[in-house]
């Protein structure tokens, strides 16, 4: 290999069937490779409002506040945590992987005090606990969890969580990075004040978005704060003012055009679709993969009763090289998947079933792919 820098790179064909990202359809690719227009052209506002609609419907909600955060599902993160929380505001934050865990650290950065409700990894969170943890606390503004963990494949019951919220008057910050175009995401019905997701799990869109959801009453909350945000790329109210329609529309910052192209075309592409066929689509790939699991005499790590079918957590075989594995399936069979991560590092692997990934024929190609590598 004589490669210079200066030669074009080439990226070669993967399958990707890890944690994310996730396959991305030919007609994304093709749409984010359209002519680079104005951030301001009336052409491109248009397009913005367009994909505002797109999102209020895959987030199930009326929220105005419904827009893209230029950066990946981690930008979101810091965007509705540090949005919500002022120095020395408590919140609750549900911890059941590694997610949860990342969010306690941009809450404590923003000088929020962390009140930890810890989790088994690979058991969802339990809206009892948090019932009785605000019960115990009566100064928690906040509550924030992960809907779809993506380092266990666990789904937790969010209506559950946003009740318990909801019974003490704390507000809720959701992540749903691996949830919306996988599983039912429906926020307003929930009663969920702030949510996020990413753009490279199950929307199948390059990495690089994250869209965003503030309720009116998360809005009014953020309006009134005694401090500014901590950070004034993310100031939500700024942003909005950005994402505002004709009129309102005032210089930010440059919007990811071609980004914003990509997401359009994946987010048409779900909905042409329809959310419900999506899920189901999900689900069938899942169920398949699981009956190839248990045909092999492997196990799953997580119980049926709350399994995430876009993330699968397959206990690793005694005696199997994990990274060995990886590394062959990766070089030899151009597919991807996830390692375990945290204390499931070695234990489990995590195969995506995301987005344009979630297809029974991806299912098969990879066990093939696994049998003949396991054989050696
Ligand atoms: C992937 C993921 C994130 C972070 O998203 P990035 O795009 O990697 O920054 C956050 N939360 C969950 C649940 C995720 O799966």
């Amino acid at each position: 290999m004589n490669r210079k820098f200066t030669d074009p790179f080439l990226p070669p064909e993967r399958l990707l069937l890890g944690p994310g990202p996730s396959p991305v359809a030919p007609e994304v690719l093709k749409a984010m490779a359209h002519s680079t227009i104005g951030h301001l052209d009336p052409a491109f506002i248009g397009l913005m409002d367009e994909l505002k609609a797109m999102l209020q419907t895959c987030f199930n909600t009326k929220n105005e506040a419904t827009f893209t955060v230029a950066g990946p599902g981690s930008v979101g993160m810091d965007a509705c945590v540090l949005n919500m929380v002022e120095a020395g505001d408590k919140i609750l934050i549900a911890r059941n992987g590694v997610f949860g865990m990342r969010m306690s650290e941009v809450a404590s950065r923003g000088g929020a005090v962390v009140v930890p409700l810890d989790f088994e990894w690979g058991k969802p969170v339990e809206a009892a606990a948090v019932d009785a943890a605000l019960a115990a606390d009566k100064d928690i503004k906040f509550v924030a969890f992960v809907h779809a963990e993506t380092s266990t494949g666990v789904l937790s019951d969010a209506k559950a969580i946003a009740a318990a919220a909801a019974k003490h008057g704390a507000m809720v910050i959701m992540d749903a990075v691996t949830s919306v175009g996988g599983v039912p995401v429906k926020i307003d019905e929930w009663g969920v004040d702030v949510v996020y997701t990413g753009t490279q799990k199950c929307i199948s869109c390059p990495p690089g978005l994250s869209p965003v959801s503030f309720s009116p009453r998360a809005i009014e909350h953020i309006k009134n704060r005694k401090t500014k945000v901590l950070s004034w790329f993310l100031d939500v109210t700024q942003v909005m003012a950005y994402w505002g329609g004709e009129g309102a529309r005032a210089y930010h910052h440059t919007a990811p055009i071609n980004a914003l192209y990509g997401l359009h075309e994946a987010l048409r592409r779900v909905l042409v679709e329809g959310l419900d066929t999506a899920f189901a689509r999900h689900k069938k790939a899942h169920l398949h993969l699981v009956a190839e699991v248990k045909k092999r005499g492997w196990e799953m790590l997580v119980d049926e009763a709350y399994r995430l079918p876009q993330l699968n957590a397959i206990k690793i075989p005694a005696g199997v090289d994990d990274a060995k594995v990886r590394r062959s399936l990766l070089l030899d069979h151009n597919i991807e998947i996830g390692a375990g991560l945290g204390v499931l590092a070695g234990k489990v692997w995590r195969i995506g079933l995301m987005g344009e990934g979630a297809r029974v024929e991806h299912v098969d190609t990879l066990f093939a792919a696994l049998d003949k590598v396991l054989k050696g």
